[in-house]
């Protein structure tokens, strides 16, 4: 019993653990990483603006919004193609992945479809050339220039064309170049009026490369951002905690799904103020209380019960949320749902008083027929009979609990209940549990539907003999006012069905998944005076499922009674389930 209480406990700690203190943790982050993500995509906004002012007169001296980068882009090309006098203008850029030149849009003279044929490795072509050695280069024959060979440059009617690498580069103050990258090349292609490009074209072509490749790569990295910011949010959003997070002005600036759920909202959030859609005022105090003083880590438990749904348990906890500066952005609240941990923790404390219970009950019997034995014996044969087989009764009730006990330990520490398979006469072991079954009761018709001829089957004998007597035991016991307990036998194509039917209280259609828990037990004003662990129908279905590879299901109608099925195969595989059990 304290391996199985002790095991509980860990889990509990264990997921306390996880779920408050990292999860917390993990949420900061991501948190400022957003926060971090939202300033830069302002901060290179304003920078493209203010690149793109300085390199084109058409931009506007605002901040340029990514559209207009897009549209200055494409100005760009069109105009090299105007002053270079080229029927087609192509940038490629260079994808670290997979280590290409690619074609990438905007384009002149060339279908922004086709613009996937210009891909090739940057070790090939005029293309990979340029790119490697940061230098021009003009060709005037495609077709017989073996340096074209490897660039599409012959599908595509080209004839003459002039490459520059697309670079950009960092300055310091003093205007000193820092850092150089190519990032991509640019071509223009076929002079028009059949001529040929010269030394004045790669001059122009050069500078006209620098603002594209500053434009491009402002696009690449906005790109970047907004799919990192996306998948931050994703991030959030499939939480299975609840995340809020809060503004200094007491708005919603974000609320995931779970969050959405638990406070029962549909629709957006962002934005509305968050005592609209927080109605629990303890949370808020919370939220407020983290936001003003600052104090990380506090947590409250709060029971909520949203529209339409059962009340669940809460672990609350905020925290602010702060950018790199320092500057506060708002405070996060993360919800997590304990309601199982609780009941566990409620079923811990019934399973101690039930088990002392039943360690009780029976010890009591003992310990009073065994001293009224020891003190009198003048007790008639017959007496003294019955009181020894009271006493041996208990025991054997001693024995069970103390089995199921230790079987569940194992079961929870991971071991094997170690099966010995053979061949097994299932009717005959049936008729035994009745037989035994009978001296237990008075009240009850143990009766068996079983064919003339039944199969054997492969299995383990003392654990289907288990089985059989639990679900047995069971039907007598939840069946206070007596009735007919029949045990089913059928076959089934390749399997064998057991089928234990009683007469008696039945289970509420909410609890009939649930009785093969572990310390499940349903409590109404019936099942009250009957004592039980809660850890029988575990122990069924573990030896059923795990052991013998079988289902085990319920069927109840409350005050009508319960029918409990097993369904076992007729040939065990043994290898798979010794494997299964190893
Ligand atoms: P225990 O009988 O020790 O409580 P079990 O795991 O055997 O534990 O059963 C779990 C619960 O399922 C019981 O507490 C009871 O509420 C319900 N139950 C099991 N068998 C029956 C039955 N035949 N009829 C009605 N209720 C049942």
């Amino acid at each position: 019993m304290s391996s199985t209480l002790g095991t509980m406990q860990t889990q509990m700690d264990d997921q306390q653990t996880t779920s408050a203190a990292n999860l917390q943790l993990k949420v900061k982050e991501l948190e400022e990483r957003l926060a971090l993500r939202d300033a830069e995509l302002k901060d290179l906004q304003q920078k493209s603006g203010t690149a793109v002012a300085r390199q084109s007169p058409e931009a506007s001296t605002d901040i340029a919004p990514i559209s207009e980068l897009d549209t200055t882009l494409r100005r760009l090309v069109q105009r090299i193609a105007m002053i270079l006098q080229a029927e087609k203008v192509v940038m490629m850029f260079f994808e670290r992945e997979s280590g290409e030149l690619m074609g990438i849009p905007p384009s002149h003279g060339v279908d922004e479809d086709v613009l996937g044929m210009f891909r090739l490795r940057a070790t090939h072509g005029i293309s990979g050339e340029v790119f490697r050695e940061g230098k021009p280069a003009i060709f005037h024959d495609a077709i017989t220039d073996p340096r074209a060979q490897e660039d599409p440059f012959s599908i595509l009617h080209i004839r003459n064309g002039v490459t520059v690498p697309l670079v950009i580069e960092k300055r310091d103050e003093e205007n000193r170049v820092t850092d150089r990258q190519t990032i991509g090349v640019l071509h223009a292609f076929n002079k028009r009026h059949d001529e040929d490009f010269n030394d004045e074209d790669v001059r122009l072509l050069e500078r006209m490369a620098k603002s594209a490749a500053s434009i491009i790569a402002n696009l690449r990295l906005y790109q970047e951002i907004v799919e990192e910011k996306e998948e931050l949010l994703q991030t959030l959003e499939s939480l299975y905690a609840g995340l809020v997070l809060v503004t200094g002005e007491g708005k919603i600036a974000q609320m995931n799904a779970s969050a959405r759920s638990i406070f029962a909202v549909n629709g957006e959030t962002t934005g509305k103020r968050a005592n609209e859609i927080i109605r629990d005022k303890p949370i808020l105090d919370l939220i407020e209380g983290a936001q003003q003083s600052g104090r990380d880590g506090e947590q409250i438990e709060v029971a909520i019960h949203a529209e339409g749904r059962p009340e669940r348990i809460y672990v609350v906890q905020a925290a602010q949320v702060k950018n790199e500066d320092g500057r506060l952005i708002g405070t996060v609240a993360i919800l997590n749902d304990v309601t199982e941990l609780k009941n566990l923790e409620r079923m811990k404390s019934a399973f101690v008083a039930t088990v002392s219970h039943e360690l009780r009950t029976p010890l009591t019997a003992i310990k009073g027929f065994t001293s009224t034995l020891l003190m009198d014996d003048s007790f008639p044969e017959a007496d003294q009979r019955e009181f020894y087989t009271i006493i041996d009764h208990e025991c054997d009730r001693l024995t069970r609990l103390i089995n199921d006990l230790l079987n569940i330990a194992r079961i929870e520490a991971g071991e094997s209940l170690k099966p010995t398979y053979s061949e097994v006469d299932l009717k005959k072991l049936c008729k035994k549990v009745i037989l035994i079954q009978k001296q237990a009761t008075h009240k009850h018709q143990l009766v068996m539907d079983a064919p003339e001829e039944f199969p054997n089957i492969i299995g383990d004998e003392d654990k289907l003999d288990q089985i059989v007597t639990n679900l047995m035991g069971n039907a007598i016991k939840y069946s206070p006012n007596g009735g007919t307990v029949t045990l089913h036998l059928k076959k089934d194509g390749d399997d064998v069905i057991i089928g234990v039917q009683d007469q008696g209280l039945g289970i509420p259609p909410e609890h009939v998944p649930k009785v093969f828990d572990r310390f499940h037990r349903v409590h109404t004003e019936d099942n009250r005076k009957i004592y039980g662990t809660g850890l029988g129908l575990f122990l069924v279905k573990h030896l059923v499922e795990q052991l013998h590879l079988g289902k085990v299901w319920a069927e109840s109608e409350l005050g009508v009674g319960s029918t409990f099925w097993v369904r076992l195969p007729k040939e065990l595989d043994v290898e798979e389930a010794e494997r299964l059990n190893a």
